[in-house]
């Protein structure tokens, strides 16, 4: 089991690592076979120098008698003995199947489930398994001419897994190239968006680790699971988030001290959008041709896409406003206020005094007000002052609590050595190759 175990782990690294860690591995058994023999009895030198396989590895009950395993997702129209016949089983040993106490059980097969059966060397079933989720299901054993069939539910494995990936091209391409799937990588974006900006602060020879998790059954892979800690090294900077069960049910990301990876406003108010025109205190209006400061940042978005708060808080004001058009204002905090301008539609929602969430839909992009065409005039307030919205550094949203640092400290300081030895085996393997 442990051999497997760490097969599991390793297989996700690249394949001359796994030939390197699994030549390792023989060491270590040889060192315990050597460790536990006894040099006396000659006899047994012979096997001492016998060469290993590597499939008896992986392999983890040899004694068991030879079956074939075949299996199938159901499809319309299938039907258990239909599937058995396909699989090659002889009428009379799926009528024993059938005939067996509870195989109700196995009546009420769904298109979209597997069916999985051992075969003996004589083409009977030895098992089958009707699985409706990864997780849960229908079992047939074979005791002497019946089956016992019960229903089962199996225990999920999780097993971590370790990538470090070099970017060599963007983030996202270099971490499919190390096998990373899609939607760990998508968590990844996510945890470290914040920090950032995947389009523009990347450099080439940038890197980053991982750890997350992979939920097995029965040895199999059936889900990817949550990314439990990344570390970016950005530009010389080293951003390290870790993943953490709060006592009120959420996980959330924090840096190893403890402050939340989420910041309390996000970026940009509109996600599909270029900025059209920066923060400039000195910018010749394009209506008024004249020179007035430019208190805020245009995005550029087609008319009626979503204008989101960019932070939790409430409406302050939502109503046409002069050359802003029909504008609304979020009051954030006593310290932190925004202005939404040019919007096309008020989302049905966005009433002064009404509470938002950050990434909430308050409107729609539109050209109201002094607007050559329809763009988001976005505007972010500290203390009443105008300040540029690209360039403030956001407050990050809520910490650690006191209540909940110590076990922090301890989840974090865990997960971010279990990183730095993965690391420490990857670049020593890495090393020699360059
Ligand atoms: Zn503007």
């Amino acid at each position: 089991m442990l051999v497997k175990k760490i097969l599991t782990i390793f297989k996700n690294f690249p394949k001359r690592h796994s030939a390197a860690i699994l030549i390792g591995l023989l060491l270590l058994i040889s060192i315990s076979i050597l460790g536990n023999f006894d040099f006396s009895n000659q006899k047994k030198d012979a096997d001492l120098y016998k060469k290993i396989n590597i499939e008896i590895l992986q392999e983890e009950d040899q004694s068991e008698p030879i079956y074939t395993t075949r299996e199938t997702l159901i499809k319309r129209n299938d039907s258990l003995f239909t599937i058995l016949r396909e699989f090659g089983v002889k009428s009379e040993n799926i009528i024993n199947l059938i005939n067996s106490k509870n195989s109700s059980l196995l009546s009420k097969i769904e298109v979209g489930d597997k069916i999985k059966v051992n075969l003996d060397e004589n083409g009977e079933i030895r098992d089958l398994f009707y699985i409706d989720d990864f997780q849960s299901g229908v079992k047939a054993e074979r005791s002497k001419s019946t089956y016992k069939i019960n229903k089962f539910k199996q225990e999920l494995e999780k097993v971590k897994v370790f990538k470090h990936v070099v970017i060599k091209d963007s983030m996202y391409m270099s971490g499919l190239k190390e096998g990373i799937p899609e939607s760990v990588l998508m968590d990844v974006v996510y945890i470290n968006g914040w920090d950032i900006d995947f389009t523009h602060d990347i450099r080439l020879g940038d890197t980053y680790s991982l750890i997350y998790e992979e939920i097995l059954v029965d040895g199999e892979k059936v889900l990817d699971g949550d990314v439990l800690i990344t570390e970016f090294n950005n530009k010389g900077k080293k951003i390290t988030s870790v993943r953490f069960d709060l006592e009120n049910g959420n996980s959330e990301y924090f840096s190893i001290d403890g402050i939340n990876v989420k910041k309390a406003f996000l970026r940009s108010p509109v996600k599909l959008s270029y900025i059209s025109s920066k923060y400039n205190l000195k910018r010749k209006h394009p209506i008024l041709h004249t020179i007035r400061s430019h208190n805020g940042v245009d995005y550029a978005a087609s008319k009626g896409s979503p204008v989101r708060a960019t932070g939790d808080g409430t409406i302050s004001f939502a109503e046409y406003n002069g050359g802003c058009g029909n504008e609304i204002k979020i009051k954030h905090s006593e310290d932190y206020t925004t202005r939404y301008c040019h919007l096309d539609k008020y989302h049905q929602r966005a009433k002064v005094g009404r509470k938002v969430k950050q990434g909430q839909t308050i409107g729609y992009v539109g050209s109201t007000g002094l607007a050559t065409g329809p763009h988001l005039h976005y505007e972010f307030h500290v203390n009443g002052r105008h300040t540029d919205p690209l360039k403030v550094k956001f407050p990050n949203a809520t910490p650690i609590g006191k209540s909940e640092k110590i076990q922090f400290n301890k989840v974090a300081y865990d997960i971010a050595n279990q990183l730095n030895n993965y690391k420490d085996i990857y670049l020593i393997e890495e090393a020699p190759s360059g």
